[in-house]
């Protein structure tokens, strides 16, 4: 039984984990410093809002694609996996449009004015010119979820410790270290790397092209009516963005955003939380009941870090050393939870490749 580690227990590392386990064939170690539970700065996760807003800029890209059925599926098969159903609005701003292009800080791919994911997701249309507020050119609507990550995140660790998971707390500082760390005593022969953000800080990979994208959200008790929406920009800045939503299961609503490259303040911002509240209420007005922002009731305000990567998510598998191998899968930046069985189903290529290749080795 081929023996593999995973480092990272973030949704990459949990999903990747537990489509592995799924397989039967393997012995796996799940080790982190940030564990389901846990909220820091350094664990990107928890934050999420997490709804699905298809952002890929490649139609073709199977993440997205082989992820929403799943996602879809575990909201009947699984409700106390905290997923509900919620209708997501698009809303592309007039002056987000340049040259028939919608130019927008949270993702391109998401506000195309002829978008790919059209085709798949569930219920989709064009809004109408009267359904649309002030100032948006144009819009969309389609069938999404929205995943209660405190829910969530331990429901995907209770999947994989019933098919035989072991999870350990660790820091690592380079990745060779996972080698030794499988609960079987034994060395590993696959590491899974699934480090989100600090891929950029762990020895042995310490890739450059990983940065932040800052995003700051205030969760509040208040509840929302009606679709997610969100809009291509905002009249605060370029990295300011709106968009609400409501989770499952007694989760509260989350506010947000922003999407700010490169800054790793962890810290949130008051102004900035007055200006995502204002947003929210204007986009809302029923969330405080025609209040304002005082009619809100705040849970916690919060800032989590997208593990943003220059070209996009890495997933590939790496040789170090004589027998060891990587299969990493980080850089997921704001869509790590729409696109994690697709992402984690290629980690399981990965795998089987290189069990098939030692195989092969082993017999000649
Ligand atoms: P992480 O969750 O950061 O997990 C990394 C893991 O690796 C942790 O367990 C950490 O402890 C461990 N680790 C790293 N280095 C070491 C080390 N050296 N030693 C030991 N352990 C280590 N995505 C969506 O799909 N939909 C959304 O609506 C959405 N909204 C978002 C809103 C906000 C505000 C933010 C911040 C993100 C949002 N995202 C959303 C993006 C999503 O949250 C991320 O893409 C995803 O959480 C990344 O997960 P990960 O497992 O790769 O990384």
């Amino acid at each position: 039984m081929p023996i593999i580690v995973v480092l990272g227990a973030g949704v990459s590392g949990l999903t990747s984990a537990l489509q592995l386990a799924k397989q039967g064939n393997h012995q796996i170690t799940v080790i982190a410093k940030h564990m389901p539970g846990d909220y820091d700065i350094e664990y990107t996760s928890p934050w999420a809002g997490a709804n699905v807003l298809p952002m890929s800029l490649n139609k073709d890209s199977r993440y997205e694609r082989r992820t929403w059925p799943v996602l879809r599926r575990l909201v009947t098969e699984a409700p106390e996996a905290g997923i509900h159903i919620q209708t997501a609005r698009v809303l592309r701003r007039e002056k987000d449009i340049a040259a028939g292009q919608v130019k927008a800080a949270l993702s391109d791919g998401l506000f195309d004015q002829n978008p790919w994911y059209k085709e798949v997701m569930d219920n989709f249309r064009e809004l109408s010119p009267s359904e649309l507020p002030p100032g948006m050119h144009s819009g969309c609507e389609f069938m999404s979820v929205c995943i209660n990550t405190a829910i969530y995140l331990p429901w995907l660790l209770g999947q994989c410790a019933k098919l035989g998971v072991h999870f350990k707390r660790a820091v690592l500082s380079h990745i060779s270290e996972a080698t030794s760390m499988s609960h079987t005593g034994k060395n590993a022969d696959i590491i899974i790397n699934a480090s989100g953000l600090l891929a950029c800080k762990l020895g042995g990979v310490m890739d450059k092209k990983v940065y932040p994208a800052r995003g700051q959200i205030v969760l509040v008790r208040n509840e929302a009516s009606g679709a997610m929406p969100t809009t291509s920009g905002t009249d605060d800045g370029d990295d300011e963005i709106l968009y609400v939503m409501q989770r499952a299961l007694g989760g509260g609503t989350i506010l947000g955003g922003t999407y700010a490259k490169n800054n790793w303040d962890g810290n949130p911002d008051p102004n900035i939380a007055v200006r995502i509240m204002k947003r929210a209420v204007e986009a809302h007005p029923e969330l405080t009941e025609g209040k304002g922002i005082e009619g809100f009731s705040i849970i916690r305000h919060g800032v989590g870090l997208r593990p943003c990567r220059e070209g996009g998510v890495r997933i590939e598998k790496e040789k170090i050393g004589d027998t060891t191998w990587v299969v990493h899968n980080y850089g997921h930046a704001g869509w790590g939870y729409q696109g994690s069985y697709g992402c984690a189903e290629r980690v399981v290529e990965l795998v089987d490749e290189i069990v098939n290749e030692k195989g092969s080795k082993a017999k000649l």
